[in-house]
């Protein structure tokens, strides 16, 4: 698009997340919550199948992980929170009840906001609200058949949607947005969040408008995103198309629209309903949840360190918030890190360097995480504090580090066991290297008369006569105090 015509515009985005929580069984009965790769109708029972005469019994697991997500979302909760179900009434195969129930005006999460960092800058972005609801089952159309096949097993799976203002500009803040919300579900350990299940799910809402208007344009929904990559390519593909349409004198019409991942277009599905087409009504099976004080600050105690938090103490330790990203989106590496911290803080930096490097290595070829693997955070500290005294160098801690992954072990016993220890101690690297001097006067002769090579290779049989266990920093100034 040409990059003038499209300055003319300003995109406006808001994000609807479906977060599948990670209770055992489903909403509203005892049917197994995690179907994944079971055959299809196999995790269902009468209620989730909606037979008339049977009664919904809400699942306490999926409030208590609904509290501790509001919590992480910021949400604030007065003393007594009053919320209900609702039914949402709509015909679609997928939901044989013929109504969803869900929560329209008193949902479990009253509000709240998601903080992350971007281009420098911290974001903040809105949460309108989140509540609890059903998931529908799933449709199957079979190529070449004139029929579709229907899969109850996700029906009545605990979602808790996450609706988002409008406060979004642009799509790398979008797709910034619901990485946050990814790394939130994890930190408040609320759902598997795996993205290839349809465990947290993505409808994006774009208008665009005029530059300084202070009116919204019509908005699309692209519904069903579940990367955050198609989530970044709809974005600019619905605000060109917009841009097109207005340009060419068109009215953009309220719709909900699919996302074609193959083509990288969005296309048309059906216009978009209002609210009052569903006819919400207060759920009768259901009688109103009350939400105390004490029930939401078990949630809080429960919730341990949140991606902000790291954030704050890797940007405390000196490390540049970018690259803290990279640490923060993986929370077991990153709470491994925040315990090295607590044990020194002078191994932030090292802890770091090797958690987002060699460890993701060892992790691969090993088919291991960092909490399976044997590692403890005062062993990477042992490792750490070695380094840095000079006792093992860097390629020997991480050859130790290698060893302590699979094994667990005492850093400083198991680095003299397998011969990793550097030789510092300049009394005995002093007596090695008179030796050297003594035994190579030509060497010697050569780097008085200039020759640089010359002193390398007095390092080189220095380093050999230590068996290649001296700290080569130490030899190199024995050296150059002892020639001069
Ligand atoms: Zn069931």
């Amino acid at each position: 698009m040409n990059p003038e015509l499209r300055s003319k515009y300003e995109v406006v985005i808001g994000i609807e997340c479906h977060v599948q929580l990670a209770t055992k069984s489903k909403l509203f009965c005892a049917c197994d919550n995690d179907s994944r790769d079971a055959e299809p109708n196999t995790h269902v029972c009468p209620i989730c199948f909606g037979m008339p005469g049977t009664l919904p019994v809400l699942n306490k697991r999926a409030v208590e992980l609904a509290l501790r997500m509001g919590l992480a979302l910021n949400a604030e909760y007065p003393d007594n929170l009053h919320t209900k179900f609702d039914r949402k009434n709509y015909f679609y195969p997928d939901s044989p009840k013929g109504y969803q129930i869900t929560q329209f005006d008193e949902p479990i999460v009253p509000g709240g906001f998601v903080e992350f960092p971007l281009d420098g800058e911290l974001k903040r972005v809105g949460v309108t609200r989140a509540h609890l609801e059903g998931d529908a089952g799933k449709l199957t159309h079979p190529d070449n058949k004139d029929y579709s096949l229907v899969d109850l097993n996700r029906a009545e799976t605990p979602l808790l949607e996450i609706v988002s203002e409008p406060d979004m500009r642009s799509s790398a803040e979008a797709k910034a947005y619901a990485k946050e919300l990814f790394n939130l579900a994890r930190y408040a350990a609320v759902s598997d969040a795996n993205l290839y299940y349809g465990n947290m799910r993505f409808d994006v809402n774009v208008s665009v408008m005029e530059k300084g208007s202070k009116t919204f344009g019509t908005r699309s929904e692209t519904k069903n995103l579940n990367s955050f990559q198609s989530i970044e390519k709809s974005i600019e593909y619905e605000t060109r198309r917009q841009i097109v349409a207005i340009e060419n004198g068109e009215r953009i019409r309220q719709e909900t629209r699919g996302w074609n991942e193959a083509k990288g277009e969005t296309y048309s599905m059906r216009s978009k309903e209002d609210a009052d087409e569903y006819r919400y009504f207060p759920e009768p099976d259901l009688p109103p949840l009350v939400i105390t004080r004490a029930m939401v600050e078990v949630q809080r105690n429960e919730l341990g360190l949140l991606p902000a938090d790291l954030r704050a103490e890797l940007t405390a330790a000196g490390l540049p918030v970018a690259e803290a990203q990279v640490l923060v989106a993986d929370p077991d590496a990153a709470i491994f890190w925040h315990h090295v911290v607590s044990l020194d803080p002078e191994q932030a930096r090292f802890a770091f360097t090797w958690l987002i490097g060699d460890r993701v290595k060892l992790a691969d070829t090993t088919a291991t995480t960092i909490t399976a693997s044997a590692l403890d955070p005062a062993a990477l500290v042992g490792a750490g504090q070695m380094l840095a005294g000079g006792k093992l160098s860097s390629s020997n801690a991480k050859a130790l580090l290698a060893d302590l992954w699979l094994a667990s072990a005492d850093p400083l016993v198991r680095a003299t066991e397998l011969g990793l220890l550097q030789q510092s101690d300049t009394g005995e690297l002093g007596k090695i290297v008179d030796e050297v001097i003594a035994a190579n006067p030509q060497a010697v002769a050569d780097y008085k008369a200039g020759n640089a090579r010359a002193f390398g290779a007095l390092v080189g049989q220095s380093m050999k006569a230590t068996q290649g266990k001296g700290n080569p920093p130490v030899i190199n100034q024995l050296l150059k105090e002892r020639l001069g």
